[in-house]
């Protein structure tokens, strides 16, 4: 690194409640009951949240942990022995190729074959692994990203014929494309078919080959285990809604229609910025680039060193508020990439020192992922894992 990485003394922080986190896969638990194992996903830096920040709660709640690449499930082990904790679980839903697997059945992980290339690497790979590696089969039910259709399954599945029993076949998923936009279920019960077509096909092969067919189902992302009752199988895969945020409002409709009742989902971060000046602008005065707000009257303004490389979304400008002393201020003229200016006239005087809540609560007022996401035409799932990795985080874990 070629300048000090240390954050600056004026300048924005997460801050990180894992007992928002906590309660949140604990309201899945009481939702589903004993018989469907909580998967964590911690993918994308955990939601932006910041993977080493959470991970402690992650891996005291959830059975297993959803990771994309090779090197997150490495680090999620290296955690666990650097600090004596008991494996956990550990999937792998991104692609891996030929060394990782060796390196992955080594340390436990296990992963899933959900292409042709990954496929062909387990196969390759078999002779050379040290240690059994576990694999979950992905379908394609409808989403047409990764996994094999139902009808090209066994043959897609074939060469697994060679692989002796260093490959194991523990589990088998999919993924839903279309839980989160709607309010009924018409695709997603569609997409549930292919699966048991799927499961079906996976299963006769398996036992062709003389193999267990004891396989782990899972299929649901936070929306469809909250919403998609059969979807729930033995496992579900909760991201969004264990760091607090709903997967849309249609999701959250659903849940009052489906469930009869409310969950209550505790957002996990917050995002504050102190003030680096707070100042009088005259009238007439145009604020940051392109001169897009001008002053009618004399206003006072607060900058706050945050931006668009903090994950603060250009779209943003002139459209965003956030919380100073527990009221909304507007943001002023284009977010910039490491500025934004916030018109705090009724709220502070020059001179002030003030604090920008960017995402979170302040008194009882209250600014949301889902409101950024809303202002800049996205969802709150982007906001959040946009969210720059470099940012200080600090963690409370108030056991609740
Ligand atoms: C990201 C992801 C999830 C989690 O989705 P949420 O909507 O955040 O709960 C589950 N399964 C797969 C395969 C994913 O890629």
């Amino acid at each position: 690194m070629a300048y000090d990485p240390r954050p600056p003394i004026v300048g924005s922080r997460i801050h990180l409640d894992l007992g928002a986190f906590r309660a949140n896969v604990t309201a899945f638990r009481d939702l589903l009951g004993t018989g469907v194992a909580v998967g964590g996903v911690v993918k994308g830096n955990a939601y932006g949240h910041g993977l080493d920040a959470i991970l402690p709660a992650a891996h005291a709640t959830c059975d297993v942990l959803h990771v994309v690449t090779a090197g997150e499930a490495l680090h999620v082990r290296a955690v666990e022995r650097a600090r004596d904790l008991t494996r956990r679980r550990v999937l792998v839903i991104g692609p891996v190729r030929g060394p990782e697997l060796v390196d992955l059945a080594a340390a436990g992980v296990e992963v899933v074959v959900g292409d042709a290339g990954t496929l062909a690497d387990v196969v390759a790979a078999a002779p050379t692994l040290g240690a059994p590696l576990a694999v979950h089969v992905h379908v394609d039910s409808g989403l047409s990203r990764e996994g094999f259709a139902p009808a090209h399954l066994a043959d897609a599945l074939a060469p697994l014929a060679t692989v002796g029993d260093r490959v194991r076949v523990v589990g088998l998923l999919t993924h839903f494309a279309d839980v989160e936009d709607v309010t009924e279920q018409r695709q997603a019960l569609r997409q549930l078919e292919a699966f048991a077509e799927g499961e079906r096909v996976a299963k006769q092969l398996l036992a062709d080959l003389g193999r267990p067919t004891e396989l782990e189902r899972h299929t649901a992302a936070s929306a469809a285990a909250l919403v998609l009752p059969p979807s729930r199988y033995d496992a579900v895969r909760v991201g969004i809604a264990a760091y607090g945020l709903w997967p849309s409002r249609e999701t959250r409709i659903g849940v009052r229609a489906v469930l009869g009742r409310e969950i209550d989902l505790r957002p996990v971060l917050s995002w504050r910025c102190p003030s680096q000046v707070v100042k009088a602008i005259e009238p007439g005065a145009y604020v940051g680039y392109g001169c897009t707000w001008r002053a009618e009257e004399s206003t006072t303004v607060a900058v706050f060193p945050v931006g668009y490389h903090d994950g603060y979304p250009r779209l943003l400008s002139n459209q965003a508020h956030v919380l100073v002393r527990g009221r909304r201020c507007r943001v002023l003229g284009r977010v910039m990439m490491n500025h934004l200016v916030v018109d705090v006239t009724r709220v502070a005087s020059p001179g002030d020192d003030v604090v920008a809540t960017l995402i979170g609560r302040d008194d009882g007022a209250w600014v949301s992922a889902d409101d950024l996401a809303g202002w800049a035409q996205t969802i709150s799932y982007e906001i959040v894992t946009r969210l720059g990795a470099h940012l200080p985080r600090d963690v409370v874990d108030d056991p609740a």
